[in-house]
Parts: C-alpha cells; sequence; structure tokens
C-alpha cells in the first residue's frame, strides 16, 4: 500500500466515523464553505440563457466516487437505445492532458492521456467522450464536432460556468454523508443542503434514499485481458485469485467477488493509479481480477492469467421509472417536445400497456383501460384523474 493510499483511507474513516480530532479543522471548513458560496455566485454571474441541447450533469457533493461514471453509462446506452445521439464530457481525471485544450476520445488512446474513466466510458458506451479542464468549452466542441443532441457530464455539480438542464447527485447509501462536514473536517465538497437544489439523487447500494432510486452494479461475467475470451460467472467460485481494484471503495468490489464465492486476496489501490506492471506481479500463481476501470490501463502488461470483472449498471426504482422521470423532466425545460423517440417509452400509468398517439387529437390512447391521456403544449399529461374515459363507439373507430 502506497503512503498516498493509507492518508486516503485515514482521512476517509475519519470523516465517515467521526473522528472528535476533526473538530480542530472545523473553522478551515468554515473557510471552505464561503470560498464555494462565492465561487458559486461569481461563476453564475451574467445571463442564464438555456443551452442549445440539454446538459445533464452527474456529480455529487462528496469526495471520491460514489458510482457517478456507472450512472452515466447507465443513461448513456438508456437514451441512445431510445434513439438519441449522447455525447459525455469528462474531466480526464488521472490523465495529463497538456498540450490539447479538449480531446476526442478514441478507443486506443491512452489512458494516461486521456484518462481511465474517459476510456472506460467510450469503450462502454460507444458514444463520443470529450475530456478538458475547461467544460463549457469542451461542452461546445462536442456539440459542434458530433452533432450530440444531449449531453452528459460526468462530475461537474461544482463546476458552475457550465450552464446545466438538469442535476443528478450520485450518494453511496452505505457511507451516506459522514459527518455532514465540508473539507477538510468532513468529506463534503458542498454543504448538505445543496442537495435540495439537485433534480433527482441516486443511491449507490442499499439503503436507498430520498425518491428511492437505486444504482446496482451487477457483475455478469469476466473477460480475459489476453483473448478476449468470456468467462462465466461461476468460472473462478472455490478458488482463490488475486483481487485488484483502484477504484474509490476496493471493499465493495472485492466484496462482489466474495459473494461470487471466490476466495480473495485484496489489493486495494488508489483511485486513478497509474499502473507499472510489478504492481501486479503477486506471489504464486492465482489469476488475477480486476475492475473494468483498472482493466483498461492494466491489459498492456499482457499478463497471464488476468481478468476483468464485466459489471453492468441498472437503475431500480420503486415507483415512475428514472429515465422517464429524465425525459419529462427534459421536456418540461423545454426539449424534445412530444418527440417521436419518446413515445417509445410512454406507458400506460395504470396497466402499463403501449399507447396510441393520436396527433390531430394530442391524445395517447389506452386501448385496456379506455382513456385518452391529453398532451398539453406537447407534454403528455400521463395522470389518471386527467385522462378522458372514452366510449366503446369511440374505441372501435380506433
Ligand atoms: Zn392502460
Amino acid at each position: 500500500m502506497t503512503f498516498l493510499y493509507k492518508l486516503h483511507s485515514t482521512f476517509l474513516n475519519a470523516w465517515y466515523k467521526g473522528d472528535p480530532l476533526l473538530f480542530f479543522l472545523l473553522p478551515v471548513a468554515w473557510l471552505y464553505r464561503f470560498y464555494m458560496h462565492v465561487r458559486k455566485a461569481w461563476l453564475q454571474r451574467g445571463s442564464n440563457l438555456p443551452p442549445p441541447v440539454p446538459i445533464i450533469v452527474v456529480g455529487n457533493i462528496t469526495l471520491g466516487g460514489t458510482g457517478k461514471t456507472p450512472l452515466v453509462i447507465w443513461l448513456t446506452q438508456q437514451l441512445t437505445h431510445l434513439g438519441f445521439s449522447v455525447g459525455i464530457v469528462n474531466r480526464g481525471y488521472g490523465g495529463n492532458l497538456k498540450s490539447a485544450s479538449y480531446w476526442a476520445v478514441k478507443s486506443g488512446d491512452d489512458p494516461k492521456t486521456v484518462g481511465d474513466e474517459a476510456l472506460l466510458l467510450s469503450n462502454k458506451t460507444g458514444c463520443p467522450v470529450y475530456v478538458g479542464a475547461d467544460r463549457q468549452e469542451v461542452t461546445k466542441k462536442l456539440v459542434q464536432e458530433t452533432g450530440s443532441e444531449i449531453v452528459i457530464s460526468d462530475d461537474g455539480l461544482q463546476h458552475y460556468r457550465l450552464p446545466r438542464t438538469l442535476e443528478i447527485a450520485v450518494m453511496d447509501g452505505n457511507l451516506g454523508l459522514g459527518n455532514q462536514r465540508c473539507l477538510p473536517a468532513g468529506p463534503l465538497r458542498e454543504p448538505p443542503s445543496r442537495l435540495k437544489e439537485v433534480d433527482f439523487i441516486i443511491t449507490q447500494g442499499e439503503p436507498a434514499v430520498s425518491q428511492g432510486f437505486v444504482l446496482k452494479q451487477t457483475p455478469k461475467y469476466f473477460i480475459d485481458l489476453k483473448g478476449g475470451e468470456k468467462k462465466p460467472l461461476h468460472a473462478f467460485a472455490g478458488t482463490t485469485v488475486h483481487a485488484v481494484a483502484g477504484i474509490a471503495h476496493p471493499d465493495r468490489f472485492f466484496r462482489a467477488l466474495k459473494d461470487l464465492g471466490i476466495e480473495v486476496i485484496p489489493h486495494p489501490f488508489p483511485d486513478h493509479n497509474a499502473y507499472r506492471a510489478r504492481d501486479l506481479a503477486f506471489e504464486g500463481s492465482y489469476p488475477i481480477i480486476m475492475t473494468e476501470k483498472d482493466a483498461v490501463k492494466c491489459h498492456y502488461f499482457g499478463c497471464e492469467r488476468s481478468f476483468a470483472c464485466v459489471a453492468e449498471p441498472e437503475v431500480a426504482s420503486n415507483g415512475t421509472p428514472f429515465l422517464f422521470q429524465v425525459i419529462q423532466r427534459l421536456q418540461q425545460r423545454g426539449y424534445f417536445a412530444m418527440d417521436h423517440r419518446l413515445l417509445n417509452i410512454l406507458v400506460c400509468p395504470l396497466c402499463k400497456g403501449t399507447l396510441v398517439y393520436r396527433k390531430e387529437e394530442q391524445e395517447l390512447i389506452c386501448k385496456f383501460d379506455k382513456l385518452a391521456f391529453p398532451i398539453r403544449d406537447e407534454i403528455p399529461v400521463m395522470l389518471e384523474e386527467e385522462a378522458r374515459k372514452l366510449s366503446s363507439e369511440e374505441l372501435e373507430r380506433l
């Protein structure tokens, strides 16, 4: 374990378990809060014209990873599936992009240059991913050069210069907000009240907070880093492996492997670790299993018997599906008014069946429930009390 990793763990432990010594850092935390407040007001000054295409910011108010990237992957896949062209902007954290102000990520790019997350986003979604420090500039270039209809910003909740249509905060269900204090006395980049301003809060792992959206990362299979051969989830059950994770909460990965019946020798590394071949030179001939984020950096080493655990993100909700609510929010803010592609996700709120779009009448019909839902100002109103009851004659004419 490196010095940085130890320091990071020490602070994390103190923040989340509430070390009384942190009391002495409170004045610094107050100064930090004040600084963040002034900074926000300064960056948001001037006219606030809505951006030409909707910008969805996925971020958090705590330091470190809470599952932002998996959520961005999921949202991008879902919107792409509906037929939208989505582009992603990322800071390129962990990479050292010095010469260019922005960079369009390609699959063969060096993770040392563009960052591990950006490369993972590109590989998993197949969508354009642009990285650079000035998010506003990067977003402009992305839209100009790729014609993306929706931009998703991976992180950047505090990047106030970037206008945004929708804000999604990702929280860790187990760690929560720690001792609820700002840096350096606690893990927060902004005070807890900031969460009241965001459109949606998604919890990574149980227990869910707020609206009840839970992001789950389900392991699907293993992939051989050398040959690309897939192995089923039970392939390593009952055997011992070296588990490598350079992510914000490595324990979560080790636990997932243990749940698959695998005997784990844990090797945690700092988030965005720049691996060298000797980092993975472990004793014994046990296979190595790592996260996908680590795999984009380690596949160069060509080590024998190394595998990535491929996981698919998924957002569960105990009410109206999350994707539906996202689209509805975008419509309320003036984008994609009654776009034909949205009909694919519109379902009857009662029977969850498909609807018939009647353009002339500006209505959506559920034949099963004999209801016509109105479309007002090009926004479908999917409420039972607002729907019109259809007579049998009317239904027959459809
Ligand atoms: Zn129905």
